[in-house]
């Protein structure tokens, strides 16, 4: 039997919601799926305010708007993202600084912030990649310092937290904003869709008006005033209620996908431990907790992971790489400043993602994890 690298799940009660949000007759944006879904994550996750939107990509455009970045200003991103990550900042004109990973695991090295900001400088967009926490107490002193916007991409980190000096704090609460994914390769979906949480009330307002066309629409619906009209700029960036109704199904079974993808990390971490002495194993950092977003390896080389993804191919197992430093991309190696990020260049190279999706069985994951030990052994 083939094994694919991911699968959405699916907790049978989307259609059944779809349908309630259909007959409700108001299937826009803003209906009542949309309230329970951003509720029901408010509470859950102490979030000051969220907004579903129709992709994480979108919700970095709003943080952009809402940073009001402007032609010029200077962004300090990771190198080793996803391509939205920089992009939303970029459609603003500003000029990416990418940053380098840990040596240990691809998060951003916080200890090499500092010498990139300038004058200029007016964010920092953090990726809690693989929803692991990057270092928020460092990071968050560093932008206060220096009066910068602290920006979570946390695409991959729903469920997942940051232990601060004996408090845990939701990631995608600690920032200015966060931005999530609802994408089907995440730990919850809806397809596409995504969220922005804005954890300074200051901006909630403008966040509603930059997602509602630059119209203060909202507003209105609240009845707080008596006509809405053009009052900033903005886009089209809320999804549709019948969206939220299959996330919503989503969110309320958070608690069994996240035990299932639990068990699936933690029983290919104990099998693998046995060749820890040859690839690298995913870290965890202690002041992180774990969502089981992923289960990556990092191998010794190019060839060595290329010789692998055909090992496991062969036995029909599906296992995929991402992520090629943006530093290196077509559309930024001539603007780059040439600083060699060495250790976004490696993860770029060698790290491998397994499958990991709710239906996937201990068995599998045996099987699977079994194929790359005999792999290693064979070398
Ligand atoms: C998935 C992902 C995105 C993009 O999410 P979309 O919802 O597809 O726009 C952005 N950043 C990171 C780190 C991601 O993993």
């Amino acid at each position: 039997m083939k094994i694919p690298f991911n699968k959405p799940f699916l907790s049978g009660k989307e259609l059944d919601y779809i349908k309630q949000s259909v007959e409700s007759g108001k299937i826009s944006g803003d209906g009542i799926f949309t309230k329970k879904c951003t509720q029901l994550l408010e509470e859950k996750y102490k979030f000051k305010k969220c907004l579903l939107t129709t992709s994480c990509t979108d919700a970095l455009e709003m943080c952009a708007l809402l940073a009001d970045i402007q032609p010029g200003d200077e962004v300090i991103i990771p190198s080793y993202t996803f391509v939205s990550t920089a992009n939303a900042f970029a459609l603003r004109g500003a000029k990416i600084v990418f940053a380098d990973s840990h040596i240990k695991q691809p998060n951003i090295d916080e200890n090499q912030i500092e010498a990139l900001i300038t004058e200029k400088t007016k964010a920092i967009v953090v990726v809690h990649y693989a929803g692991v926490a990057c270092n928020m107490d460092k990071i968050k002193e560093i932008s206060k310092k220096h009066n910068l916007f602290l920006i979570e991409d946390a695409a991959q980190a729903i469920d997942s937290f940051y232990l601060s000096q004996g408090e845990t704090l939701a990631l995608g609460s600690i920032g200015d904003f966060a931005a999530f994914s609802f994408h089907e390769t995440k730990n919850i979906i809806s397809g596409e869709g995504g969220m922005i949480t804005i954890n300074d009330e200051k901006y909630i307002l403008r966040a509603e008006i930059i997602r509602e066309k630059g119209t203060n629409r909202s507003a209105f619906f609240r009845g707080e005033i008596d006509k809405y009209g053009w009052v900033d700029v903005g886009s089209s960036y809320l999804p549709s209620d019948i969206n939220a109704a299959f996330l919503f199904a989503q969110i309320e079974k958070i608690d069994e996908i996240q035990n299932k993808r639990k068990q699936i990390w933690n029983l290919y971490y104990d099998i693998l431990s046995s060749i820890s002495s040859k690839v690298i194993l995913p870290f965890i950092p202690n002041y992180a907790t774990n969502n089981a977003h992923m289960f990556y390896l990092v191998v010794n080389s190019l060839t060595e992971r290329d010789e692998l993804i055909s090992k496991l191919k062969s036995k029909d197992i599906l296992s995929v790489f991402h992520y090629q430093s943006l530093h290196k991309s077509k559309f930024f190696e001539n603007k780059h400043d040439g600083r060699i990020l060495a250790n976004s260049d490696r993860f770029t190279d060698c790290l491998l993602r397994l499958p990991l999706y709710f239906e996937l069985s201990l068995k599998q994951v045996e099987m699977i994890a079994n194929e790359i030990i005999d792999f290693y052994n064979a070398r």
